[in-house]
C-alpha cells in the first residue's frame, strides 16, 4: 500500500473496527474487521496482508478504549450505524405452527432432578416461557422425577431447578412433579391393558430383544387382556421382582426403527433398596419416560413440544401410544444440539466432578452449571439474547464462550462501577513526589453521579509509595515511562522483584499518551482490602482491592480495572471474594 492509500483507507477501517467492538461488548476481532473493510473495499483484496496489518493495530486501538468511548466516537460520527445495530438486536422468535388448532398455547419445560441445570437447558426453558408469553399462553414447569434406580433424584435439585428456572425470568403458570400423579400413569396402563394395546413382558431383556429385533412377538404379546390385568396386579402387589415384569406398549414389530417395537413404559423398582426422596417406597411400579411423558402431554393440556432433536424417536414412539388412546399428539419443534467449546454440558461428568470433590460444589465456576454461571456474574439476560440468536432452528450450533461473554459484557458495561485490583502487590518507591495526591477518579466513567473513589498517595521527604501487581513490576524495564492511572507519570529506574523504584515526571495524560506510556492500575500503600480472586480455571488469585471495593455488597458485579468483569462472591473478616466472569 502506498502512502496515500494508507491514509485513505484508515478512517475506514478504524470505522469498521468500532463498529465491531460496540457489537461484541467493546472487544473487536481482526477477522471480521477485515471482512467488513473488504465487502465495502473488494478493490484492497490483492493488498489483503498489509491491510491486515492496518486492521491488527485499528483493532488493539480501539480495544484499549472503554466501551462508553467507542460508542461516544461511532454516536459522534455515524449515528445512522448505532440504529442499524440496534434493529438487528430487538430478534423476535419465529411463529408456532399451528397456533389456531389450540384454545391455548401451552408449552412446558420438563427437567429431572437428578441434577441441577446447566446451559444446554436454557434454550428449552426460554423458549418455552417465551412463546408462551407471544401467545399469551401457559408455561408448565413440570418435574420428571420417575426414575429412583437409575435416574435418582435428589431433593436439593427440586429447589435448584425452580431457582434456576426463576433467576432467568421464566416464571412458570403451573408447576407438575410426576410422582405427585402416579395414580394417572397407573390407569393409562390399565387403560391400555385392557385394549390390548399394551401387555405385561415377562421375558428376559436379552430375549426380548433378539425376538424384536427379527420383528417377532415375544410369548406374552398375543396373550389374552384378562392375563395381562393380573399380571399388572401382581406387578402392584409385589409378585414379581425388579426386571421379571415389565409393561411393554404395543407398537409396530415391523418398524424400521428397533427401538420403536414394543417399547417399556412401566417397570418395577426395588422400592427398598431405592426408596423415592419424595414418596418413598409408596410405589414399586413406576412408569418409564415416554409414558409419564406421553400422559402427562396430554393431560396437561401441552399444544407445542418444544424440546432437542434427540427427542425425535420418543415422538414417533409415544404416538403409539395417543393412538391407542385416540388422542392428537401436539404440535412439535425440535431444535438442533447446541455446543458451548471448552465446556462440559453432560450431567453424569457434573455429577462425577462434584461427588469425587474435584470442584468445590455445583456452583465451581469451572462448571457450565446455571448456578455457576449466575456465581460469575453472567446475566439471564445476556443467556435470552444468546437464545434469541439461535432460536429454535433444527441445526446443530456450536458456539463459544467467547459469544456469551460479549452479549454479557453489553449488559454489564454500564452497571458495573471500576475498581483497582492488584495481583500479589509489589511495592513503587517514586523519588521527586513533592505534595499529596488525591486521586478520585469516578466509579463508573459514564455515570459520574455514582460518585468518586479515594486513592490517596502521601509522599515525605519527596518521596512516595504505592503497590504495583507483580505482573506489571516484572515487565518494567530501566528507563521506561509509565502512567499511574489517574494519578502522574513516573521513569522506572530499576526494577527488581521485590521493589521497583521510580521518579516522578509529570502529571500531564497528554505526555503520557504521546509516548504510548502503559497506564497501569496501582493502589496506595496502605488501606486496601484483601481480596481473592476465583478463576474460571479455579485458580484463586492472591491480591489486594482499593478500599471503595468493601462498599460493595455481595452479588454486585464490578469491574476490575484491566483485568476484567467479576461478582462479589464473599466478604468476611476483612476479605472479599470475587469470582470472575470475563474480560
Ligand atoms: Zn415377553
Amino acid at each position: 500500500m502506498t502512502m496515500s492509500s494508507i491514509e485513505e483507507v484508515t478512517p475506514l477501517v478504524r470505522k469498521a473496527a468500532l463498529l465491531n467492538a460496540v457489537k461484541h461488548g467493546g472487544r473487536a476481532e481482526v477477522g471480521a474487521v477485515i471482512g467488513r473493510v473488504l465487502a465495502e473495499r473488494p478493490d484492497l483484496k490483492p493488498i489483503v496482508s498489509e491491510l491486515a496489518r492496518l486492521c491488527a493495530r485499528a483493532v488493539k486501538e480501539v480495544n484499549a478504549l472503554p466501551l462508553s468511548d467507542q460508542k461516544k466516537t461511532i454516536e459522534e460520527n455515524w449515528p445512522e450505524l448505532l440504529e442499524e445495530q440496534k434493529e438487528t438486536e430487538a430478534k423476535k422468535l419465529p411463529p408456532l405452527p399451528n397456533v389456531e388448532k389450540y384454545a391455548r398455547v401451552t408449552t412446558r419445560f420438563a427437567p429431572n432432578p437428578d441434577c441441577v441445570l446447566h446451559l444446554g437447558s436454557t434454550r428449552a426453558i426460554i423458549l418455552c416461557h417465551d412463546y408462551a408469553r407471544m401467545y399469551n399462553g401457559k408455561f408448565v414447569l413440570r418435574l420428571e422425577d420417575t426414575d429412583p434406580h437409575l435416574k435418582r433424584p435428589k431433593l436439593e435439585f427440586y429447589k435448584a431447578i425452580e431457582q434456576d428456572v426463576l433467576w432467568l425470568g421464566c416464571k412458570w403458570d403451573e408447576e407438575v412433579i410426576q410422582s405427585d400423579r402416579m395414580e394417572l400413569y397407573y390407569e393409562h396402563a390399565e387403560k391400555l391393558l385392557e385394549k390390548g394395546s399394551a401387555y405385561v413382558c415377562t421375558c428376559e431383556r436379552d430375549e426380548f430383544r433378539a425376538l424384536a429385533l427379527a420383528s417377532r412377538p415375544c410369548p406374552d404379546r398375543n396373550l389374552e387382556a384378562s392375563e395381562h390385568l393380573t399380571r399388572w396386579e401382581k406387578m402392584l402387589t409385589g409378585g414379581y421382582a425388579e426386571k421379571e415384569a415389565l409393561v411393554r406398549l404395543k407398537t409396530d414389530l415391523h418398524h424400521p426403527n428397533p427401538a420403536v417395537r414394543d417399547w417399556p413404559a412401566l417397570r418395577i423398582v426395588d422400592i427398598e433398596r431405592f426408596p423415592h426422596p419424595r414418596v418413598g417406597s409408596k410405589y414399586r411400579v413406576w412408569p418409564l419416560y415416554n409414558m409419564a411423558c406421553g400422559v402427562d402431554d396430554h393431560m396437561l393440556g401441552i399444544s407445542h413440544i418444544i424440546r432437542g432433536k434427540e427427542h425425535l424417536t420418543n415422538e414417533v414412539r409415544q404416538r403409539f401410544m395417543y393412538e391407542s388412546l385416540g388422542w392428537s399428539y401436539p404440535e412439535t419443534l425440535h431444535y438442533g444440539r447446541l455446543r458451548v467449546i471448552g465446556s462440559e454440558l453432560s450431567k453424569s461428568k457434573i455429577m462425577r466432578l462434584v461427588d469425587e470433590k474435584l470442584v468445590s460444589g455445583f456452583d465451581d465456576p469451572r462448571l457450565a452449571t446455571l448456578s455457576a454461571l449466575r456465581r460469575r456474574g453472567i446475566k439471564p439476560e445476556a443467556l435470552r439474547a444468546l437464545v434469541m440468536e439461535i432460536g429454535p432452528r433444527p441445526v446443530d450450533a456450536s458456539l463459544s464462550w467467547d459469544n456469551i461473554y460479549a452479549l454479557n459484557r453489553k449488559i454489564i458495561d454500564g452497571t458495573a462501577n471500576r475498581f483497582f485490583f492488584l495481583n500479589d502487590p509489589v511495592r513503587m518507591e517514586i523519588q521527586g513526589v513533592n505534595r499529596t495526591y488525591v486521586s478520585t477518579p469516578p466509579l463508573h466513567p459514564d455515570h459520574p453521579e455514582r460518585g468518586k473513589r479515594h486513592l490517596e498517595v502521601k509522599a515525605s521527604d519527596r518521596k512516595a509509595i504505592v503497590l504495583l501487581s507483580s505482573g506489571d513490576a516484572q515487565a518494567m524495564s530501566e528507563g521506561k515511562l509509565i502512567r499511574l492511572m489517574e494519578l502522574f507519570n513516573v521513569r522506572i529506574r530499576s526494577a527488581k522483584t521485590n521493589i521497583v523504584e521510580a521518579e516522578f515526571v509529570g502529571e500531564s495524560y497528554e505526555d503520557a499518551r504521546k509516548v504510548n506510556a502503559p497506564l497501569l492500575q496501582w493502589l496506595p500503600a496502605e488501606g486496601n482490602v484483601d481480596t481473592d480472586l476465583l478463576m474460571t480455571d479455579g485458580e484463586v488469585v492472591r491480591g489486594a482491592a482499593e478500599p471503595a471495593l468493601s462498599n460493595v455488597n455481595v452479588g454486585e458485579v464490578i469491574q476490575l480495572v484491566r483485568i476484567g468483569f467479576g461478582r462479589v462472591d464473599t466478604k468476611s473478616q476483612g476479605r472479599i471474594g470475587i469470582v470472575f466472569a470475563h474480560n
